[in-house]
């Protein structure tokens, strides 16, 4: 039986667990520690590493994970990570046999350049280009490529659970409200959110569907998020990508 837990690295990260009764992967262990003590703790097998993309929050427990056991290290062909054995992009699947598990990797760059998600089992790891209710920053790619990203990241199933690589969920609220302010269901997700992190849980993962009904930068298409972004902008103007650019410069001035 696959069960899919956060282990916590560094501030607000999380390093996605997929683990039976015997093994485990992980997606994105920007450090090492908290994987090995979780392993030890559980008496689990590393059986393969995944990587999203290059930041080092990301990926910087790699080299030290590969020390205990060679594994399989997956990750982006086309960026900077010294420790990938297996380079996968669009098109490539991921197969995990101890976990009896498969992925499709997707490319969605914008946050960086080549950064991949891997979707299966019911559950999308998109790391630092989808968040609940927010998305990355733009770095190394354009808002055309980010805003493609994220559509294509939502055209998979509603019941779709997504993780995503930090716990930002009640920020990327905040602001979504002040974009989105008459949305029912951002003030339902707030009540939620804030009762989980109390509780000290992590808000995720959420779904697909959630995301589409609370998320602004899937939400470019309504009119209270292009009126708001045209408030932001003092312009007229309705192409998607434009409003998507635009939230995403107030999010980062914001
Ligand atoms: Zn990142």
């Amino acid at each position: 039986m696959l069960e899919i837990v956060p282990v916590n690295a560094f501030r607000d990260n999380y390093i996605w667990t997929l683990r039976n009764e015997a093994y485990a992967a992980v997606v994105d262990p920007g450090e090492a520690r908290p994987v090995k003590d979780y392993l030890a703790r559980e008496k689990l097998q590393l059986a393969a590493i995944l990587a999203t993309h290059h930041h080092p929050d990301h990926v910087g427990g790699v080299a030290e994970l590969l020390e205990t056991r060679r594994v399989p290290v997956y990750g982006p062909k086309n960026e900077p990570i010294a420790t990938l054995t297996r380079p996968v992009a669009e098109g490539d699947t991921v197969t995990i046999p101890e976990l009896g598990v498969s992925f499709a990797v997707l490319d969605i760059p914008g946050h960086t350049r080549a950064h991949v998600a891997y979707y299966g089992a019911d559950s999308l790891f998109c790391g630092d280009t989808l968040f609940a209710c927010g998305c990355g920053r733009v770095f190394e790619g354009t808002p055309e490529q980010m805003y493609a990203s994220l559509r294509k990241l939502g055209a998979l199933p509603d019941d779709t659970k997504v993780y995503c690589g930090h716990e930002y969920t009640l920020a990327n609220i905040k602001f979504a409200r002040t974009v989105d302010p008459k949305n029912a269901a951002l003030a339902a997700l707030e009540a939620r959110a804030a009762r989980l992190r109390d509780a000290g849980k992590p808000t995720l993962p959420t779904t697909l569907g959630e995301e589409k009904q609370t998320n602004p930068f899937l939400r470019c298409r309504e009119p209270a998020v292009i009126e708001s972004a045209n408030k932001y902008l003092g312009a007229r103007l309705a192409d998607p990508v434009r409003v998507f650019a635009a939230i995403r410069e107030w999010k980062n001035r914001s």
